[in-house]
Parts: C-alpha cells; structure tokens; sequence
C-alpha cells in the first residue's frame, strides 16, 4: 500500500474505524560502540544477513560488523544499491537476497541505502535491521521508503509492513559522516513541525495530538541544541542532536501515521529532485521548502506567524548552514523551465502540497519559490492590516 493509499484511510480516520500503526522499531540499540554489540540480537534473526548499503557507507560499517558476525558463525553476503533506491536496484538486490538464501537484512549507511534495505525485507518479508551511519534523516527508525529514478528523482513511497526489527544507533559510526548531513538531518525533523501543524494541528484524535507536540518539542530541541552541538560533534549535545534527527524524528512518524508526516516543505523537495543533479541532499531540500511553505501561507493567507516564523527559521538556518535561497540548493542559475518543472511536480494532483488550508496556483508557488528570503511582508507597509488579522484571529478562536 502506497502512503497515498494510507493517507486517505487516515484523513477519515475516526475512533470507530480500525487503525493500524507501525510506531517503533522492536528494539534500539543506542551508544558510543552500540554496533560491536549487536551480534546477539541480530543473530536471533536469522543467520544468512544481507548487507545493504553505498559503496562509502559499506566501508566504514564493515571493519566493525563482519567480525560482529563472524563471531556468531553467520554467513554474510553484501550489496551495492546503486545507483539509488530505485526500481531497478530493489529487483537486482531481490536477487542478491535470494540467491545469498538471505534470511535477514541489514541496512547501513543514509536514507536511501536504509529505505532500499526496508523494503527488500518487505517485498520478501524478512527481518531487517537498520545501522544508520549518518544523522541526515530518520529513515532508520520508520515504516515508510522513498522509491526515485535512477537519476535520483523522487517517483513514489511505500507504506510498509512495520518499522525495522532492530535499529543499531552507534554515535562513533554517525560521527564519520561529514557535518553537512546532520546538518541536513537538522532540516527534515524541524519540518515535522511546520508540516504537521498544518495538516494536523487542529485534530481532535489523541494520538495526532500527541505527535504534533512531540514535533513542537523536537523543534525546540533543535533550536536550542544544534549550534553548540555542530561545534563540538561527539559531545552531549551534538549526541541528543543526533537522538533527535534519527529517533525523535522517527517517533513522530510512527505515532502520527501518514497524516502527519508532510505538507508543501516535502512536496518542494520532491519537484527539486526533478531539477536537482544531487549537488543537495534530502534534508536541505526539505529545509529549503518549509520556507517555501511559510512564504506561501504569508502571501496568499497573510498569515502573521508564517511571517514570524520565516524570519526565525533564516536566522536558525544562518546559524546552523541550511540553505535559504535556490542558489544555496546550487540551483541559482536554473532556468524559468526548469523552476516551472519543479513546481508543477510539487503541484501534481496527489502531491501532500494540498492538505494546505488554501489552494496553490503554479504562479503563486513559483513566486514564494524565489522570495524565501525577501523581508516579511505584514510588519512594515501594512501595519494596520496585520493588526485586524491579530484581532480577527482571537475572535475566531
Ligand atoms: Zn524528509
């Protein structure tokens, strides 16, 4: 089932129909050195892993997980995804699985490489276990993949069975990867804020409630933590960054279900990919369109706090190096084309971009595309206006 699938069946969700939920991982394994201690617990799923993971990723997990399994007698097999998590590697590591007899597996490395491994073990219903190597995303706690082109464009998601079997968290591998992705990690777990409290911030159902204040307290923590925790990678702070941009961050899927995963902010990043040759990764892109997001709810709503809550953001992202503007995403020089190509995709009919309170015109979207940063337009010329909106806001609720 697709999530657009799911997403429908929980927009009409009440709480007489029949929910199901995929909220956790089965068991997290989570310190400085966590992996040289899983052996155990993977070998209780089967004893024929498939290692998933890049070429990179693959290198910097296998000097500590082979010894892992050889020390517990299991037959190891490993593969490349590449090019990307895409329909053409999914068939060729199908194959790999069945020819290996793999009876579990074992994703490393970022999102794409830890989404290919998820739904391997899907499609052929095997365990899987996630070892994430960056903080970049939460794709290693949640029940969802991203399917894209081979050149990387974003296709289709896959809503799956249930969240991984066991996810092994070890901050010492998280800490090879290059500041950028926790950067980038930093970006798509602010964006279950600003994505859920619109598609979801009014709900009455208890556990919609509870995941968009747990996105809420995410954000806090994000915006209290990461510039001390990017200047000083290893230490408390920049581990509890890491908690929550890899597990905080999954928390919120699993208990929000697909409802309150994205608004507009996503649905931007996935026309980028269309535009985008990989100069950027998920997380940026994702940044990137919650300002998208704000600067439309400040345009075509004149939403005060959307304006606000911009301006606070460029400030954040100053501070921590997420990207403000297209330039910033390496895209300053595209064409109208290529822009227009970018938003139409975002506005595709099924896109997440119309659980907005408000319909969005291509025109509209291409407009906030390129105003990310321009000054905010409530406080200064239409002082006034602003004002009655304020009151007319507190008499409505
Ligand atoms: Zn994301």
């Amino acid at each position: 089932m697709t999530s657009e699938n799911s997403n429908i069946a929980l927009s009409t969700q009440t709480s007489s129909t029949i929910l199901s939920l995929s909220i956790a991982p089965a068991k997290v394994i989570r310190g400085s050195g966590a992996l040289a201690s899983a052996g155990e617990y993977i070998a209780r799923f089967g004893s024929r892993p498939l290692i998933v993971g890049g070429k990179h990723s693959l290198s910097v997990v296998e000097p500590t997980l082979l010894p892992v399994l050889t020390e517990k007698q299991l037959h190891f097999a490993s593969s490349n995804y590449a090019p990307d998590c895409s329909e053409t590697s999914l068939k060729s590591l199908r194959k790999s699985a069945k020819e290996h007899k793999a009876d579990v597996i074992i994703g490393v490395g970022g999102g794409k490489a830890l989404d290919a491994a998820k739904l391997i073990g899907h499609q052929l219903q095997l365990n899987v276990v996630t070892i994430p190597t960056s903080g970049a995303t939460c794709a290693a706690w949640t029940a969802l993949s991203n399917v894209y082109s081979d050149e990387g464009a974003f296709l289709y998601d896959v809503g799956l069975e249930r969240c991984p079997d066991l996810l092994v968290l070890d901050y010492d591998l998280v800490q090879t990867a290059p500041q950028r992705t926790l950067v980038a990690g930093i970006g798509d777990a602010i964006a279950k804020w600003y994505e859920a409290s619109v598609s979801s911030g009014h709900s009455q159902q208890t556990f919609i409630i509870a995941a968009v204040q747990q996105a809420r307290v995410l954000r806090d923590i994000l915006f209290q933590k990461s510039a001390a925790a990017l200047k000083t990678p290893g230490s408390e702070e920049w581990r509890e960054v890491v908690d929550a941009t890899v597990l905080l961050a999954g928390v919120i899927g699993g208990i929000g279900g697909a409802q309150c995963r994205t608004v507009a902010a996503h649905a931007v990043h996935n026309g980028l990919t269309h535009i985008c040759s990989g100069e950027s990764i998920h997380g940026e892109k994702v940044a990137y369109g919650i300002l998208v997001q704000l600067r439309l709810e400040e345009m075509l709503q004149g939403n005060l706090l959307a304006a606000t809550a911009r301006q606070q953001l460029l400030k954040f992202y100053a501070e921590v190096g997420l990207p403000q503007k297209l330039s910033d995403l390496g895209l300053g020089d595209i064409t109208l084309v290529e822009l227009q190509k970018a938003a139409e995709i975002a506005l595709a009919p099924k896109s997440d971009i119309h659980r907005l309170p408000f319909k969005v015109a291509l025109e509209q979207l291409m407009a906030a595309m390129v105003s990310t940063t321009a000054p905010s337009d409530g406080r200064d010329s239409t002082n006034n206006w602003v004002t009655s909106r304020v009151m007319s806001d507190e008499v409505e609720q």
